[in-house]
């Protein structure tokens, strides 16, 4: 029997293959077999190890909580390495895997530091804590860092707390003492549902931590006779005179740090539908994780009963200076504001995207001129993309050779690694490093094409442009809109066509008029020089950049003014580098020839030791050769087989030097 069907051969898919039957007598339809593919992975600080991402409920939401500022003093590049850190992973979920982020953030409005500093300057604490909480709003802003979509102020939650404290006492986890409340730790611990210190095991029993999370008006002293033992930590605390109190069932006080994103978090999360206010993501710095993190969530795990209130914990690595986490203590710390006026928001992005979020990172120079080199290097990049571009539309129509297949290969690699490292928590620095390799292979395709003198393929060369321009949107880098390459300054839109046209045609009439002047002169010369200076000098300002190829009447390529103005100062940098190395190695070839002049006799007296200043010989007979040694020694014989080698080596050099000078 022919195992044909209606004429045509059978399927010859692997065996096990689902073969769909379409119709009597004709082909089975085959789903297409896939290899697995990597899907997201995250880092988890509550299993230490990286493991799937799945939602609450299946579906494309994640609700997602972070540990906002305390809102005391100016908010400085390590807040930024978290925020702005956290601000590309959030695109990266939204952008890229295309989930729906509901991001809640706190900001701390009462705290012991805003209390302390707002009694040394004298106002009230809620005028400094609005100041610093507008500030920081604004530092954010600045760097691009998307808003969250629920931002919440303790001062606001105070009777969602009290309510939320006295359920944990009910429940038996928690105890009053002298107008104080304080976690049980023991008794949450003890209980067979419940674990402490589930991110930082080895915090458990760390006396001085806890202290640092009690705050600095809290003196040792205050707990002693109150606490039942030393891990408890305090949920509410009674005020002392002078410091503000709000009421509550337990007396004048104000609630400890780590209760209030227990609260909020959780009051936000059931309002959003989930189950005891659970969440898929907390995040925060890495010196959050004990004592806050752990202890928002036993308060949180002892009030609603549930075993796991967070889902994913991530942690975003610090920043250090010079070896130092940057911090207000330290006083090693440089502002947003103080950053943003030595580099953009751009590059500053740049800088994070360079580095893992998780890992640890310097701040200094050299990080941050990477960071503008490789905006640099992409910059660079998008501007031959947009050039080959600038084509007549026939030009889009070309067949693929050997070198397009390779191109469009290296963008398909591209774009297969950049899913793998992105799925492998997040991993930016892997994904720059892929996006450069296409970088790369693009510049050496078009370097090939200039080289044959031929056209590029236009449209392998967009792929690439609009692939790396479509990841570098994802992370916040490019804003929605552009098809290619960094927008052009200038702001977002509303300039008129007059006010976008005057400079150029401002700069047209100048040229004009000169040339007409030159023209009617018969100054060749200096027709010449004017076509350089509007290239060099009038254009630039202008963002044009135009660029001689010989045989052809040149290119012309947009760019950001300033951008323009770094690139001729780096240029003009390197010209002067190699200007000054070529001046030293003259200087000294001057020298070596100069010395090669000191007849050999007198080059034996003027021989030192290592140390560039003894005089290697003390005395010398009468054919010149050396016979006592530095410390006034007689040679001997090696010694004197040496000093003939010298004496011959430069009688060689002398009388070359002799010859050449007569020449
Ligand atoms: P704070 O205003 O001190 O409560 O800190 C707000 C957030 O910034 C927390 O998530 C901290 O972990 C984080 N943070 C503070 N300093 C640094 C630093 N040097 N590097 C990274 N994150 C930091
Ligand atoms: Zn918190």
């Amino acid at each position: 029997m022919s195992s044909f069907i209606n004429g045509c051969p059978p399927a010859t898919d692997p065996p096990g293959t689902p073969l769909t039957f379409t119709g009597p007598g004709m082909p089975p339809w085959t789903l297409p077999l896939q290899s697995s593919r990597p899907s997201l992975k995250i880092l988890n600080s509550l299993t230490k190890t990286k493991v799937d991402f799945k939602t609450l409920t299946g579906s494309n939401n994640v609700r997602w909580y972070m540990c906002g500022p305390t809102v005391y003093d100016a908010s400085h590049m390590g807040h930024a390495r978290t925020y702005l850190g956290f601000d590309i992973i959030r695109r990266i979920l939204e952008g890229y895997f295309r989930y729906d982020v509901s991001l809640v953030m706190n900001i701390t409005d009462i705290d012991d530091k805003i209390i302390k500093r707002s009694n040394e300057r004298g106002i009230e604490f809620t005028e400094l804590a609005r100041h610093w909480e507008v500030e920081y709003l604004k530092d954010m802003e600045d760097l691009g860092v998307l808003k969250p979509d629920v931002m919440t102020r303790v001062s606001e939650f105070m009777p969602e707390i009290t309510e939320y404290i006295e359920r944990i006492i009910e429940k038996g986890f928690a105890y009053e003492a002298n107008g104080s409340v304080y976690f049980d730790v023991n008794s949450f611990h003890g209980d067979e549902r419940h674990c402490y210190c589930k991110l930082l095991p080895t915090g458990m029993g760390n006396a001085e931590l806890l202290a640092e999370g009690e705050g600095v008006l809290s003196g040792a002293s205050d707990f002693v006779n109150e606490k039942k033992a030393s891990n408890d930590f305090a949920l509410w605390k009674k005020s002392k005179e002078g410091e503000p109190s709000w009421d509550s069932p337990f007396g004048q006080g104000r609630p400890g740090w780590h209760i209030e994103c227990s609260v909020m978090a959780s009051d936000i999360f059931k309002k959003m539908g989930t189950e005891d206010g659970k969440m898929d993501i907390h995040s925060g710095g890495v010196d959050l994780k004990f004592p806050h993190h752990d202890n928002e969530m036993a308060q949180a795990e002892a009030e609603s009963g549930c075993g796991q209130w967070v889902n994913y914990f991530v942690h975003a690595g610090h920043l250090h200076i010079k070896g130092f986490k940057m911090s207000k203590s330290l006083k090693n710390f440089i502002t947003i504001q103080q950053a943003l006026e030595q580099n953009s928001a751009r590059q500053i992005r740049m800088c994070f995207l360079l580095h893992k979020y998780n890992d640890p990172m310097d701040y200094g120079d050299e990080t941050m001129s990477h960071a503008v080199v490789t905006e640099g290097n992409f910059n660079k990049f998008f501007l031959n993309v947009k050039a080959v571009l600038r084509g007549e539309h026939k030009d889009d129509v070309a067949k693929w050779g050997e070198e397009e297949t390779k191109l469009g290969n290296a963008i398909d690699e591209c774009k297969e690694s950049t899913h793998e490292a992105l799925c492998d928590d997040f991993d930016t620095p892997k994904v720059m490093a892929s996006l450069q390799g296409l970088v790369n292979a693009t510049n050496l395709y078009l370097q090939a094409k200039d080289e044959q003198k031929v056209k590029p393929v236009v449209l392998v060369v967009r792929s690439a442009g609009v692939y790396v321009t479509r990841i570098f949107k994802v992370f916040g880098l490019i804003p929605e809109g552009a098809e290619i390459g960094f927008p052009l300054g200038g702001g977002e839109g509303g300039a008129s066509k007059e006010d976008l046209l005057a400079p150029f045609l401002d700069a047209v009439l100048d040229f004009r008029s000169s040339i007409r002047l030159a023209a009617r002169n018969k100054e060749f010369e200096e027709l010449l020089k004017l076509c350089d200076g509007l290239r060099d000098d009038v254009l630039p300002g202008l963002g044009v950049q135009l660029e001689d190829k010989e045989g052809t009447k040149g290119v012309w390529k947009l760019a950001n003014p300033e951008d323009i103005k770094r690139q001729k100062e780096q240029k003009e940098l390197e010209v002067q580098r190699k200007a000054s190395e070529k001046a030293a190695r003259e200087k000294e070839a001057a020298e070596k020839e100069k010395l090669n002049l000191v007849p050999p006799s007198d080059f034996l007296r003027q021989l030192t030791l290592d140390d560039a200043k003894t005089l290697k010989y003390s005395k010398f007979g009468e054919d010149g050769m050396p016979t006592h040694n530095n410390e006034g020694e007689e040679l001997n014989k090696n010694q004197m087989k040496k000093a003939k080698k010298e004496f011959e080596g430069q009688k060689k050099k002398y009388e070359k030097a002799i010859a050449k000078q007569q020449k």
